[in-house]
């Protein structure tokens, strides 16, 4: 009921009984409860052509909940926003972690969540959070090699110190989410993340798909040329990072006689070779990029969007979008927030 009323704007009784298939009075008992709780607001009655009386409008009550999101992906600064139910964001707050790592980083998370909780001015739903690495799915980071994280149990010292349910998933897995609710992302996609790596979230279905070591979508390491010979940090030659990572795209800008088209454009060749079997596999219907536009939108997305219609059946798979997000530099809050509509109100 609370997601017809979220994706619904302005149902009535009728409409839901209708549109869920429960009984009039199954919806008047339950709508009931709802505004009890809060959940729910009578916005007013609709005129009608009908005779008899006006129906009453119900909303899911928007703005008088708040939801918490958390950003740990930078390496300069943990990011956090308060929002409302449609992740309209009411404050802000970060907290800059340079070098910091292991116990003092989950400290740092703890303190930034804190500050978030006294900012918030309503009741808060559930606190979400985009985290680096490979989570599972009672939000203990398995391995996070940037922050030092090995086996953190983050969601359940998170849940300690604030004592409001909280998700933690990963960061790419948040973004892939973010867009599928605000970003106007569809059923069957992937989402992208092109920044210091390079990472994905898939959802088939509307799901996420987790995979069964948690770590479907970590597409960064695949070996997508064999032309190089310095190896990569996981020791394999030629992994896709090495083209798209964006450290490296500006190490190649900064060779002296780089060309900063041709560049970009292998960059984007790489990537195209690279979700071609997976667009093939599962059929997406888009792939989203996330990362600085600077060097995403242009010869980079061109020349991926090429590649990949050049290497999969146009009849099945031609009609496949290859963009860039709207949602800039907020699409993980965003989707952490998602997180807890999700899990938390059944709302997406
Ligand atoms: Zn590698």
């Amino acid at each position: 009921m609370l997601q017809a009323l979220y994706r619904g704007r302005g149902l009535s009784r009728a409409d839901l009984s209708r549109e869920l298939g429960l009984s009039r009075v199954t919806i008047s008992d339950v709508v009931g409860d709802l505004i009890e709780e809060g959940l729910v607001l009578e916005l007013g009655t609709r005129a009608s052509s009908r005779p008899g009386k006006p129906a009453t409008m119900l909303d899911i009550n928007r703005e008088g909940r708040n939801v918490i999101g958390l950003d740990l992906s930078s390496s300069h600064a943990f990011v956090g926003v308060v929002t409302d139910l449609d992740g309209a964001v009411v404050e802000r707050a970060e907290l800059g972690i340079s070098e910091v790592q292991g116990e003092e980083a989950v400290v740092a998370v703890e303190t930034l969540l804190t500050e978030l909780v006294a900012l918030a001015p309503l009741p808060v739903v559930g606190v979400g959070v985009g985290s680096p690495g490979i989570v599972d799915d009672q939000g203990v980071v398995l391995s996070a090699p940037n922050l030092g994280w090995q086996d953190v149990p983050l969601q359940a010292r998170l849940a300690e110190v604030c004592g409001l349910p909280v998700a933690v998933a990963n960061d790419a897995n948040a973004a892939a989410v973010g867009e599928l609710s605000f970003g106007e992302g569809q059923l069957d996609m992937m989402l992208v993340r092109i920044g210091r790596g390079v990472g994905s979230g898939l959802i088939i279905d509307g799901r996420i798909v987790s995979g069964a070591r948690h770590s479907a979508g970590e597409i960064g390491h695949v070996v997508s040329g064999t032309d190089v010979s310095e190896p990569c940090v996981c020791g394999n030659n030629g992994c896709l990072e090495r083209w798209l990572a964006i450290p490296r795209i500006d190490a190649h800008l900064a060779e002296p006689s780089a060309d900063r088209d041709a560049v970009l454009t292998e960059a984007g060749r790489r990537l195209g070779m690279v979700l071609a079997p997976i667009v093939s596999a599962l059929n997406l219907t888009e792939v989203v990029l996330a990362g600085p536009a600077s060097h995403i939108s242009g010869p980079l997305l061109a020349s991926a969007q090429s590649t990949l219609r050049d290497r999969v059946l146009a009849d099945a798979h031609g009609d496949v979008q290859l963009r860039m997000t709207e949602l800039g530099h907020d699409l993980i809050v965003l989707g952490a927030v998602v997180l807890v509509l999700r899990g938390q109100l059944g709302v997406s």
